[in-house]
């Protein structure tokens, strides 16, 4: 199976003048890889995570398995997006958002309680199940974050700068263990960052991005 694959992709977004923040970039994912998105602010990071997921419209081709997933609707990917804030439903328990996505595909309630335990264990917080998002720390809200976007089994996970609210010794320590949830459930995941180091740590391979391109 051959993962991701992107052609040609370019982001405009509309307005007087229209901002291009993604220009013709193309590359290539393997199904199980990590890789890394390096760049400076303003570069088009989040906006080629976007295009990818099918939240931001492009041109170009967005491939996965060889299929044009580029009309696909977002829900239908079979994408996760992980964002810096981790963006938890606030309202929720852990246990509540962990079973977000599970709930959206209809999963039955013994299967969806299992499959949150489950992931609950895999990020290490067994047992925070009906703990409040307000009880967490940093660090362990964007654990659970994870556990939200993995517990439906995405095919391809999109991390937009997960570990970078956190503290520099928390950092190093949650992106091992992120790397390590990553090959332990075989994702294959695409994360940005504006550190080498840690995609360096996270990753096997490392793109760099400048005004919207990628660099040779
Ligand atoms: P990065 O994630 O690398 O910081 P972004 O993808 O967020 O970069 O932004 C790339 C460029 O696109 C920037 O110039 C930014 O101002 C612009 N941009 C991002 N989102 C929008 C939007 N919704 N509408 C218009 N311009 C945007
Ligand atoms: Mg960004």
């Amino acid at each position: 199976m051959t993962g991701l694959e992107l052609r040609g992709v370019t982001v405009t977004y509309p307005g007087h003048p229209p901002v291009t923040a993604v220009r013709d970039v193309s590359m290539t994912v393997e199904a199980g890889e990590i890789v890394a998105l390096v760049g400076p602010s303003g570069c088009g990071k989040s906006s080629l995570l976007g295009a990818i997921a099918g939240v931001v419209q492009c041109t170009g081709l967005v491939m996965w398995d060889g299929e044009d997933v580029s009309t696909t609707p977002v829900h239908v990917r079979g994408f996760g997006l992980v964002f810096q804030d981790g963006a938890l439903f606030p309202h929720r328990t852990v246990a509540g958002n962990v079973a977000f996505g599970l709930e959206m595909a209809g999963m039955p309630r013994a299967e969806r309680r299992a499959r949150v335990a489950e992931f609950l264990e895999l990020v290490r917080l067994p047992g925070y199940g009906a703990r409040r998002i307000t009880e967490l720390s940093g660090g362990e809200r964007q654990r659970v974050a994870l556990a939200r976007s993995l517990a439906p089994h995405p095919r391809l996970l999109l991390l937009d700068e997960p570990l970078s609210s956190l503290d520099a010794e928390l950092r190093e320590a949650l992106a091992a263990e992120v790397r390590d949830i990553l090959l332990a459930t075989g994702t294959t995941a695409i994360v940005v960052t504006h550190d080498r180091a840690e995609a360096a740590a996270m990753s096997s391979q490392i793109f760099t991005m400048r005004d919207g391109r990628l660099l040779p």
